[in-house]
């Protein structure tokens, strides 16, 4: 096999794209379609101070090495999120790759502003761990950005974290899911910041060639939460539908991007305030992320004053506050930059 572009060694074929590439043109090839997805949606400008969010994972360092290579101006972030082992890793890759390159890491510890890591926040709501977490993820990435005087996040998801997404939204019809279906999801308060995706159109397996052949240390295990995840057995089938017909996954997501999106995206306005307590924008009178916050307080009140034998799942006293927070967390459960 041989590259399309120099006719030697090739080392990756691309069927979808029906080529193939040697190491350093496909390394190109890579940065030329990521920087021309960031160009041609408009995600950000040059002049931008971009703040990428880091999990530790190939997707979210190919990214900053990307736009670092490219001379734009980023700051990586870290959500320590608490989860044993994966957590602490994940952070020293991290850490060590934001070194290597002088670039600048900031770190947010979950722990430190809902009052547990993630999987205590999952004992203390009795939700389930990944909404749990999409919505600290959400909230604490877009108040970094406004603290530091970043405008936009960027973060790592691939062609096939979208896909996922964009199948498991269709199987349940979910307008509201579709609707915010989209590489650019704009500002559309003054305390939010805008959020970009500039791998959606690179597949995981190229954000993995890439973060190999640029030698990037990056974290291979999955979160142990993700293990049994429904988005697990949507990117196999896809994964399936790409092997028999190259494109498909590119062809059902761009297209809907293209196509249908428009359609969901008319009915879904909402209005958005301040949260009371905490200043970020909500739809109710309270935040999320304020509510969960809340109920981990009182979950660690009631284990320690109450059960010395173990953790007591809090129930809340405001019903109807508990079905906000329920789908506020299941809106914010897309967030994964992984
Ligand atoms: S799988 Fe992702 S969203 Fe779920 S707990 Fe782990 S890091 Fe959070
Ligand atoms: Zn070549
Ligand atoms: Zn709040």
């Amino acid at each position: 096999m041989k590259c399309r572009k120099c006719g030697g060694r090739a080392v990756l074929e691309l069927r979808r794209h029906n080529t193939a590439f040697c190491a350093d043109d496909f390394q190109a090839f890579f940065r030329h379609h990521t920087l021309e997805t960031i160009r041609r949606w408009q995600m950000f400008t040059r002049e931008e101070p971009v703040l990428v969010a880091v999990s530790g994972g190939k997707d979210s360092l190919a990214l900053w090495d990307v736009l670092l290579e490219a001379g734009y101006t980023t700051a990586g972030l870290y959500l320590d999120l608490g989860i044993f082992d994966y957590s602490r890793e994940s952070k020293a890759r991290c850490q060590a790759f934001a070194a290597e390159r002088g670039a600048r890491l900031i770190v947010v510890a979950v722990a430190e502003t809902v009052g547990a890591g993630i999987p205590l926040v999952e004992q203390a709501t009795r939700r389930p761990t990944c909404s749990a977490c999409g919505l600290s993820k959400r909230y604490l990435m877009n108040r970094t950005a406004l603290e530091q005087g970043f405008t936009v996040v960027a973060t790592g998801h691939n062609l096939d974290d979208e896909a996922a997404t964009l199948f498991g939204s269709t199987l349940r019809w979910d307008e509201a899911s579709l609707a915010r279906q989209t590489p650019v999801l704009e500002a559309t308060h003054p305390k939010l910041v805008r959020r970009v995706k500039p791998l959606f159109r690179l597949s995981e397996r190229e954000t993995a060639a890439y973060a190999f052949l640029r030698g990037i240390d990056y974290i291979v295990e999955e979160c142990p939460f993700a293990r049994g995840a429904t988005s697990i057995t949507h990117k196999d089938v896809l994964n399936r539908l790409e092997d028999a017909s190259p494109g498909s996954k590119a062809s059902f997501l761009l297209t809907y991007l293209d196509r249908a999106r428009p359609r969901f995206q008319a009915g879904d306005p909402v209005e958005l305030r301040e949260c009371a307590r905490c200043g970020q924008t909500t739809t109710g009178e309270v935040c999320a992320f304020c509510k969960l916050a809340d109920q981990v307080r009182r979950h660690r009140e009631a284990a320690g004053a109450l059960s010395p034998a173990g953790p007591v799942a809090v129930e809340t006293d405001d019903p109807a506050g508990s079905r906000g927070l329920v789908s506020d967390l299941d809106a914010a459960s897309e967030i994964h930059a992984s």
